[in-house]
């Protein structure tokens, strides 16, 4: 999966969301988030944010950022 980092917060860009072929992307508490269950890995979101927000999980450093993903995807609505 693809996760969200702490570069997105109080960015404004949605570039993301527009490009994600299965509308994975969600509004967490102030940043956005993808849900880990439903990414199907295929990275095109990555280049698209102008903040490098988004990194492939297999980065290290990223398990707190994932749980938040996985976390604000389950509690907040789908954008
Ligand atoms: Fe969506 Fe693909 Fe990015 Fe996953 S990697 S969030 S499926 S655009």
């Amino acid at each position: 999966t693809y996760v969200v980092t702490d570069a997105c917060i109080r960015c404004k860009y949605m570039d993301c969301v527009e490009v994600c072929p299965v509308d994975c992307f969600y509004e967490g508490e102030n940043m956005l988030v993808i849900n880990p269950n439903e990414c199907i890995d295929c990275g095109v979101c990555e280049p698209e944010c102008p903040a490098e927000a988004i990194l492939p999980d297999t980065e290290s450093g990223l398990e707190q950022w994932l749980e938040l993903n996985a976390t604000y995807s389950a509690e907040w609505p789908n954008i």
